[in-house]
């Protein structure tokens, strides 16, 4: 049995039309539903903004909660093309995806910004999956640590909570490429993001804070990664877009 309730993130990324989308989320509420709603883990998916509406009506009944990829850190305004997270929340949003490393480096996020966005995320009075992880020139120059540890001081909002954080451990090498670092690599970095969430938002938070690990995760390699003590969850890219493989890495959480 976990410490904390495992969650299964799928993050969509640019991916689904309105058919494929509404069918993937129907297949996953029928499982949910065949579980009754009741699952030793919790489930969540990110569309793309456009789907996310529709994927909500997909989803009802089934306890599997809505997200989304991004947000702006105004809650409305002259920002074209963009979306805040009240407008999510609007549709049902529960959990918003801020700091990608997609975005981080498509769109030269910084950790201010990051910040700036789970802020009012938070205060849109939902969950911010924070993301942090290093690159492989990172990985190789052995700065792992101190990297993932500067983006929690910059990206984590002050005043967080369990209630309100989820943060992310997403290699940047790992995501997308089949490759993954070694278990006792995830471990050192989970324990490493825990103690010093203890020192950000305090012991007791962090203890409760689930940090999940992204990163070519999928259903063969998911109980190991699952298994470790520090890891609370998933948050998935390639694999959640096949409802059987999503379904399989929240088993392998409930182990
Ligand atoms: C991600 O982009 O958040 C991710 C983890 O992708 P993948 O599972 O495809 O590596």
């Amino acid at each position: 049995m976990k410490a904390r309730k495992p969650l299964i993130a799928g993050n969509w990324k640019m991916n689904g039309t309105l058919h494929d989308g509404v069918k993937l989320a129907a297949d996953l509420a029928t499982r949910m539903s065949g579980a009754k709603n009741k699952t030793p883990f919790d489930m969540a998916v990110c569309p793309p903004f456009t789907l996310i509406a529709r994927i909500g009506e997909a989803l009802a009944g089934a306890s599997i909660s809505l997200g989304a990829q991004d947000c702006h850190a105004k809650e409305k305004g002259a920002h074209t093309g963009d979306v805040s997270a009240k407008m999510l929340t609007d549709l049902g949003c529960r959990y918003v995806i801020v700091g990608h490393s997609e975005r981080r480096t498509d769109h030269k996020e910084t950790d201010a910004q990051v910040q700036a966005k789970a802020q009012a995320v938070q205060d849109a009075g939902v969950c911010a999956i924070v993301c942090v992880g290093e690159t492989e020139a990172e990985k190789d120059a052995g700065k792992t640590l101190d990297v993932v540890g500067r983006q929690i001081a910059g990206s984590v909002p002050k005043g967080s909570t369990a209630a309100n954080l989820v943060v992310a451990y997403e290699p940047v090498w790992a995501i997308g490429t089949g490759r993954t670092p070694t278990t006792p690599e995830v471990a050192e970095v989970h324990a490493r993001i825990r103690a010093l969430l203890g020192k950000q938002i305090g012991p007791a938070e962090a203890e409760k804070t689930r940090i999940l690990y992204g990163g070519s995760m999928k259903p063969s390699n998911a109980a190991e990664l699952l298994a470790l003590a520090d890891v609370d969850g998933g948050l998935i890219g390639g694999a959640s877009l096949v409802a059987a493989d999503f379904w399989a890495i929240g088993d392998a959480a409930a182990k």
